[in-house]
């Protein structure tokens, strides 16, 4: 049993939406395939993986560094011989060879992209869902099918007014969500908080409001909008400031008594340590948001999650960003606390398989093999394609 190639094309995710720190007019990602010699019904099977918004394509370090040493290596040395099976641990050794400690910089992103086609193909040799296998090796054993999802989406673009803002708003209530995320610090403070306040008027019992500022605030920004913020019973307020600075996220706790989340611009578990141990964070009430398709893929994500636990941190503190169905297996294996969806962005690679609903703030996710892109006609297209 053996990786037999590794194919990658960049795709581009453009649209005219801007947070408080970037525009997504020239944004792409990397779709991988992972092709093995394992055969079922006559063809080989591939696993497949893509990197989440907001960090561009990574195809030139896949193609000088990650994926040579991955298929340079001695087939048996990528075998997870107990399984019977390819060892994503060892496939994640290979890659990282001769890479120096530190500097997580967006090597993390290429690493994870591959990482989760190597998952896929794991999952899929073992002819189950994804998430049952992370249930049996990795958590308690059961899994739980049914995943809270939110909408993430109230982004800044031309021509936005509170009406068009609303009107997004109410649409993602209408498909099922109860908590909707928007945009702040992409404009005046006065405008945000006519932003908010329109939002939060158009709320029914048990659905929220969560606000993102994408890490643009400084010390005095972050807590004149703590101080608007605390009025209203927000779902969280979330990367108030700069990602790596842990001593400000600690003025904020100490400010802010709501919930506070943060972690999808740190790519590694030492950066999720110092997050813990420096931040201030409340594990009783924030929310950690690493990626894994960001962050070196499941293995390290599966450090992070053991880091936590020793911190007295529930996996149930941890909503993901990326909005991909990689963290909906993860919620569903190892019990996080949910995932991030953007229900109008990203397409074809964000969303749910097809049929999936979101009911009452929930999908329950279906029973296919690996990670279960077969079951996206739109996105599985471009894969098959690329796995030719
Ligand atoms: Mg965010």
């Amino acid at each position: 049993m053996r990786i037999v190639d590794i194919r990658e094309r960049t795709f581009p995710i453009s649209s005219p939406i801007r947070n408080a720190y970037i525009d997504f007019s020239r944004m792409t990602l990397s779709l991988v395939a992972v092709i093995t010699d394992v055969i079922r019904d006559g063809r080989p099977v591939v696993g497949f993986g893509f990197n989440s918004n907001g960090r561009y394509g990574q195809g030139s370090m896949m193609r000088e560094r990650f994926i040579p040493r991955v298929l340079e290596a001695e087939p048996a040395e990528l075998i997870d011989d107990h399984h019977d099976n390819i060892d994503p641990d060892k496939v994640w050794a290979a890659m990282m060879g001769n890479e120096k400690p530190g500097g997580h910089g967006e090597r993390s992103v290429a690493v994870g992209t591959i990482d989760m086609a190597v998952w896929d193909a794991v999952a899929k040799i073992e002819d189950r869902p994804l998430f049952e296998l992370l249930a049996d090796r990795y958590g308690s054993g059961t899994c739980d099918r049914r995943v809270f999802v939110y909408a993430a989406g109230g982004y800044y673009y031309p021509g936005q007014d509170i009406t068009a803002l609303t009107d997004e708003m109410r649409g993602h209530l209408d498909h099922g969500f109860t908590v909707v995320k928007q945009k702040i610090g992409g404009d005046s403070l006065d405008r945000d908080r006519e932003r908010i306040e329109a939002t939060l008027a158009i709320l029914g019992p048990g659905q929220h409001l969560a606000v993102d500022a994408n890490g643009r605030f400084d010390r005095a920004t972050a807590l004149a909008y703590a101080d608007l913020l605390a009025q209203y019973d927000l779902f969280w307020y979330e990367e108030p400031v700069d990602p790596l600075d842990y001593e400000l996220h600690a003025v904020v706790a100490e400010a802010y008594d709501g919930p506070l989340a943060t972690g999808e611009n740190l790519f590694s578990v030492q950066d999720a340590r110092n997050l813990i141990r420096y931040g201030g964070l409340r594990p009783d009430r924030d929310w950690l948001q690493f990626d894994c398709a960001l962050s070196y893929g499941l293995v390290e994500y599966l450090r992070i999650l053991a880091m936590l636990a020793d911190h007295g941190w529930s996996a149930g503190r941890c909503v993901p960003h990326g909005g991909h169905q990689m963290s909906l297996n993860i919620a569903a294996g190892l019990g996080l606390g949910g995932n991030e969806s953007y229900p109008d962005l990203f397409r074809p690679f964000g969303g749910f398989p097809d049929g999936v609903e979101v009911s009452d703030g929930f999908v329950i996710m279906p029973e296919l093999p690996g990670i279960g892109f077969e079951g996206k006609s739109d996105l599985y297209r471009l894969m098959a394609d690329l796995a030719g």
